[in-house]
């Protein structure tokens, strides 16, 4: 079953199955860490829907970000 992982640096997101350290391929962040979201949701979901999800998500996990 594929999971889904987040960035905390960038809030890149990738899918990734059975892997432990999942790398983010964007700022070279070694430690993504794991959503709740499902595959099946992050497959129907829209570029924007993504993008969206992943806002929130550093939102909420209050990571420090690059200055608007
Ligand atoms: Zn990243």
């Amino acid at each position: 079953m594929l999971k889904v992982y987040i960035c905390p640096v960038c809030g890149w997101m990738r899918t990734v199955s059975r892997r432990r350290d999942v790398e983010c391929h964007q700022c070279g962040n070694s430690a993504m860490a794991l959503t709740k979201l499902e595959y099946g949701k992050y497959a129907g979901m829209s570029g924007r829907e993504r993008a969206d999800y992943a806002e929130s998500w550093l939102y909420i996990h209050k990571i420090p970000s690059v200055e608007e």
